[in-house]
């Protein structure tokens, strides 16, 4: 680990400085950051701590949705009441991921920028254009087992690995971000970038821009929503396919339906292919499939990950059937 300068920020305005300086980074629960810096996959020559930052609140807005701050840890959102009630899935995300203790220190902010699993990232004896831009992708022909098949390029075919970034995208939440020249919001469909030729830029993040909150719109009246993830071990382990399932039915008929994937896409993957086939339609097996194939339609699979194509649609109709069952 190379040496680095350490700085604790107490309002938004210092960490912003702060991180504009050559090569900062923020550290909040830490649970990616000091890993990857233990690896030398990450080297900053600043750590700017924003922990000290009031930025934990869980409060509904005048709307009736709910704001996430960045700080706010993952245990106390999965365990929060309002959450549980009425953003079951992304409980049930948050709960299906790491472990206890790393959800006790996870933010919102940081599992937003959680950085892949791919293993050659993690290892700097590899080439990687995701870490080290140019110097090419070990996992092309490599080992790919566990890696995208949606939304990959020549250049990296990385898998997101964050559960809680589906079941935000399937919420259709907008993260805040605070920055120099003042506040803006996104989509969170919006925040993440396809890999293409610069597989080392992830979201529309810029220096010195600070995650501030998340917040999720009013849920839908009426509405189920589930998260389901396959994955190798039942416990502290990364999706190989996961789905994220809002809808509603009345008198069987598919009124409302948003599906993410996790585990098959470089970015947590909306499908608005599935989407479309589920409005108005029956709530039935037939139209659970037919979604599910439209959802895989664009699947180009690796050497090693074709499997994931079925299994991500067998994900989606297990999904909305059991949503459909608990509505
Ligand atoms: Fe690096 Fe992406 Fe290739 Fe993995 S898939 S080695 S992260 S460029």
């Amino acid at each position: 680990m190379d040496a680095f300068t350490f700085t604790r920020a107490t309002t938004p305005e210092q960490a912003i400085a702060a991180h504009r300086t050559a090569g900062a980074q923020f550290v909040a629960g830490g649970t990616t950051l000091i890993d990857l810096m233990k690896l030398d996959v990450e080297r900053p020559k600043v750590v700017v701590d924003i922990n000290p930052l009031l930025l934990d609140q869980i409060a509904a807005t005048p709307s009736g949705g709910l704001v996430l701050g960045a700080l706010a840890r993952n245990s106390d959102v999965a365990h929060h009441p309002i959450v549980q009630r009425d953003y079951a899935v992304l409980s049930q995300a948050l709960l299906s991921g790491a472990s206890p203790q790393l959800r006790n220190m996870a933010t919102t902010g940081g599992n937003l920028l959680q950085r892949t699993r791919c293993p050659y990232f993690r290892d700097t004896a590899h080439a990687c254009n995701k870490r080290e831009p140019g110097t090419g992708c070990s996992a092309i022909d490599g080992h790919n087992r566990m890696l995208a098949v949606l939304g990959a390029s020549e250049h990296c075919i990385a898998t997101n690995p964050s559960d809680q970034n589906v079941a935000l995208t399937a919420l259709e939440a907008t993260i805040q971000i605070h920055g120099a020249h003042g506040t803006r919001t996104v989509p969170i469909h919006d925040f993440y970038k396809l890999p293409g030729a610069t597989p080392h830029i992830e979201t529309t993040l810029q220096p010195g821009e600070l995650i501030t909150s998340v917040t999720l719109p009013p849920p839908v009246a009426g509405s189920k929503s589930l998260y389901l993830k396959l994955r190798d071990r039942a416990a502290y382990e990364f999706a190989l396919g996961s789905a994220a399932i809002v809808i509603k039915l009345t008198n069987n008929r598919i009124d409302y339906a948003r599906v993410a994937l996790g585990g098959v896409g470089t970015k947590p993957w909306r499908s608005p292919e599935a989407e479309a086939v589920l409005h108005g339609a029956p709530a039935d097996p037939i139209t659970f499939r037919r979604a599910a194939e439209a959802a895989l339609k664009d699947a180009h699979p690796q050497s090693q990950n074709g499997f994931k194509v079925e299994l991500a649609r067998r994900c989606i109709v297990r999904a909305l059937t059991t949503a459909k069952q608990s509505a």
